[in-house]
């Protein structure tokens, strides 16, 4: 019992392991609270969260010398809400969410989580309240213990668990040969993609952070997969700020609102029985295409 954990060993042992992995930055975002070397203004201050609403205020952004991806971007994520980002592929969706955790910053405009403008605080407290669960999970070496808990590297067995539970991982994960002390990762047991989402999920949870930040996953789950990451889903939602970028259309119809981006900017904003109705709408359309799209995946699964 005392030799339960310690995290600074942990983490000492996460940096060797990410120096080995070669990941991009949205990957580590999902694990890392804080990353020492960033810069910040001497004078940030912590962020303090009340409702996790997030506001982007005209927000315009560019990579690089590139021409703008996003231009005078107005939404309001509120606060224990869902908001969904729908529109066509290229549409800047993934990159709104990038600029949350601060990947990159708004050439113009600012975002605001309960009024505090995220250039001004801290990253590690900005991080701190963020969640990020991405479309294509990663593991690393290590079991599966070690990659729950890279989520929060201070967790205990039992928070670890908890969160696997809510995940709708706990019962896979019980049957693997060692259970949580099965390694995964690329010398590890291989999981389907369903169980791989579902201990992201779990490693999102086990942050217990007020704001998720979700990538929607499109990749072909198996029925059965794909319900039990819906459900693991619905459980991470459930009290949350989140923001999540939406291809299931049962999200998308439970959203509380709904952006649809286009071409990097904003095109409508509602909620799924307002939007579906408006005649000649970009949503209308799209939503015809997808429900057309399931119905001939779900005639696909019957058939075989
Ligand atoms: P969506 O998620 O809606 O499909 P993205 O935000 O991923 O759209 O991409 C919006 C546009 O930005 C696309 O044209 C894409 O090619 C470009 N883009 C995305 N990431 C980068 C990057 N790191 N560097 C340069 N261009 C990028
Ligand atoms: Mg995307």
């Amino acid at each position: 019992f005392l030799m339960a954990y310690d995290p600074a060993k942990r983490l000492a042992k996460l940096q060797v392991q990410m120096e080995r992995a070669t990941v991009n930055a949205r990957m580590i975002y999902e694990i890392l609270d804080t990353q020492s070397h960033q810069r910040e203004a001497p004078e940030a201050k912590p962020l303090v969260v009340s409702e996790a609403k997030i506001e982007f205020r005209d927000v315009s952004f560019a990579y690089g010398k590139n021409p703008p991806i996003l231009r005078g971007v107005n939404f309001t994520a509120e606060g224990g809400r869902t908001t969904a980002l729908v529109g066509p592929s290229g549409a800047g969706k993934s990159t709104i969410i990038t600029l949350v955790p601060r990947f990159y910053d708004p050439l113009e405009g600012q975002i605001l989580i309960d009024g505090q403008d995220i250039a001004k605080v801290t990253k590690a407290s900005l991080r701190r309240h963020l969640a990020y669960v991405s479309q294509q999970p990663y593991l690393f070496e290590g079991t599966i213990r070690d990659n729950i808990r890279y989520g929060r590297p201070d967790a205990t067995d039992a928070e670890v668990e908890v969160a696997a539970r809510h995940a709708y991982a706990h019962d896979f994960i019980l049957a693997q040969p060692q259970g949580y002390d099965t390694p995964v990762g690329e010398n590890g047991t291989t999981l389907s993609g369903g169980q791989r989402q579902r201990l992201s999920i779990a490693r999102a949870l086990v942050r217990n952070a007020p704001i998720l930040l979700l990538d929607e996953a499109t990749s072909a789950l198996d029925t059965e997969s794909e319900a039990a990451v819906q459900k693991a889903l619905d459980e991470a939602m459930g009290g949350r700020t989140v923001i999540v970028i939406a291809h299931r259309l049962s999200t998308i119809v439970k959203a509380d609102k709904i952006i649809v981006m286009d071409n990097g900017q904003v095109a409508e904003e509602g909620v799924h029985e307002e939007l579906a109705r408006r005649p000649d709408g970009l949503y209308a359309r799209l939503n015809s295409l997808q429900a057309t799209a399931i119905r001939d995946d779900i005639t696909e699964k019957e058939n075989g």
